[in-house]
């Protein structure tokens, strides 16, 4: 029998070795799963609103337990583990609140006597989810998925079965029906047998460009719906005319919260030549400022990647732009999965640096002479997830919006997910929106309605 072992990245001790499921036990859930669905999908807004309510109560009533769990596999400071946790009794409720009145039928007026459309769910669900938010990347799929009346199975990532297990206890807590929400400890390799099975009748996956490539690939010769959300390289597109003060504090959020392990997060710091020597002089200050140490410390801001195995790969990164000629102002070394937070300048669209998507604590910064120039660099990505705009003229940013290549532009403010507005990208961050109505309109069988007398 195949097992996983979860490791903690920061101690390098082994955290627990889990069994994987067999294919005939993973096929058995997935029975079950779409038995429960007939039934699941008979249950009125109210009742699904009285439980994902109660999903929200227990992920607050438990938190400490589910942000331990999150720290321990992969690395995440436990202040923000539980701000996480926090996070996602927000989406629950969002849902909880609003499903109804963004499912109800939709009244068109035709040549018919009455025609509208319904919004019906589509039954299993499968998501294949990352390790950075282990908590939030999930509930940003579960909560819209149950409350349409779909059922989620997960596929988690393979450092992070203990919180996998745990967002199937949130829910059975919770007094959900069983099945409406079951985890799959497999690898990798189960989840295209999974997306063939007839069962199985859409699929979400967060994660990187190729693990997106396969699934849709297979899920499209299936004929079988996907949101992709995959990488992103996000610019901090900084004028001349900003508050310095106030947007190196956001900068320094956007790029170091989670350890940098963010596919929102700024990783390039796209800022006018004539203030960055001052600016970066000053962020550098701040950065030096940040708690490095053990994740279960409260006072830790940053602490060590995920896996030993991504530190190295970010180290390669950082070094291959420092010999094309980039320069570490702060920063630039590896500690077994420890990776110092670190500012590059003198980064070059040609270095990997800025072309690729570094996943860890690493800002590299590229000086603009105009705007134009300014957004040419932001765009210049094979991603499109977000930007951020820093200035005092707001009315210019606006205009400057329309002409970046991104599923969302933010002024002022770093690029981040809320309950309320849609989330998603273009390019190759992916298709497909999650969070808001657009979210919860994914999953769902927009049936159109005619009726003659
Ligand atoms: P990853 O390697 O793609 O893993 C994500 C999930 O996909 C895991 O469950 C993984 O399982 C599974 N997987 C990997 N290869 C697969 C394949 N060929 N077929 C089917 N499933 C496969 O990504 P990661 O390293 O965990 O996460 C980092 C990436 O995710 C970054 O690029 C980041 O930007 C992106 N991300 C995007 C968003 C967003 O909302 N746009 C949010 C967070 C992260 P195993 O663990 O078993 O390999």
């Amino acid at each position: 029998m195949a097992t996983t072992i979860s490791i903690n990245p920061y101690s390098g001790k082994e955290i627990k070795s889990y069994n994987n499921h067999t294919k005939k036990e993973v096929e058995e859930i997935i029975d079950k799963a779409d038995k429960r669905f007939y039934n699941w999908r008979e249950t009125s807004f109210a009742q699904r609103k009285k439980l994902m309510l109660a999903a929200a109560f227990e992920l607050k009533e438990n938190k400490e337990e589910y942000a331990e769990t999150m720290t321990l596999e992969m690395g995440k400071p436990i202040s923000q583990a539980l701000a996480e946790v926090e996070k996602c009794a927000w989406v629950c409720e969002y849902y909880a609140e609003n499903a109804e009145e963004q499912l109800q039928n939709k009244i068109i007026k035709t040549d018919a006597h009455k025609s509208y459309v319904s919004y019906e769910p589509l039954g299993v669900v499968l998501a294949v989810m990352p390790w950075n938010y282990p908590f939030w990347q999930v509930f940003r799929f579960a909560a819209p998925a149950l409350m349409a009346g779909n059922i989620g199975v997960l596929k988690h990532a393979s450092n992070v079965f203990g919180s996998a297990l745990n967002i199937e206890k949130v829910f059975k807590r919770a007094g959900f029906p069983e099945h409406c929400f079951t985890t799959l400890l497999v690898g990798s390799d189960a989840v295209a047998e999974i997306i063939e099975n007839e069962k199985v009748k859409a699929v979400t996956l967060t994660g990187s460009g190729p693990a997106g490539s396969s699934v849709a690939s297979i899920a499209g010769k299936n004929i079988k719906k996907t949101v992709l959300e995959l990488g992103g390289n996000n610019a901090l597109v900084v004028l001349r005319d900003c508050d310095m003060e106030k947007t190196i504090a956001t900068c320094v959020q956007a790029r170091f919260q989670n350890t940098g392990q963010s596919c929102i997060a700024g990783k390039r710091l796209i800022i006018d030549a004539s203030i960055s020597e001052e600016f970066v002089e000053k962020l550098v200050h701040k950065v030096r400022e940040l708690k490095s140490g053990n994740p279960m410390s409260e006072e830790t801001f940053v602490g060590t990647l995920a896996r030993e195995d991504l530190a190295k790969d970010l180290e390669k990164q950082v070094n291959d732009s420092v010999e094309a000629g980039a320069k570490v102002v702060i920063g630039g070394n590896r500690l077994e999965a420890y990776f110092d937070p670190t500012v590059l300048t003198h980064v070059t669209e040609k270095m990997p640096a800025f072309k690729q998507e570094t996943f860890g604590p690493v800002l590299s910064v590229t000086t603009f002479k105009n705007v134009n120039e300014a957004i040419a660099l932001s765009n210049n990505s094979k991603f499109g997830l977000g930007v951020s705009i820093f200035t005092k003229d707001i009315e210019e940013a606006q205009k400057m919006a329309f002409q970046f290549d991104e599923g969302a532009v933010f002024i002022n403010e770093l690029v981040k997910s809320d309950p309320r507005l849609p989330f998603g990208g273009v390019k190759e961050s992916g298709y497909g929106r999650e969070l808001s109505i657009n979210g919860i309109h994914e999953f769902v069988n927009k049936k159109t309605v005619y009726i003659n007398k």
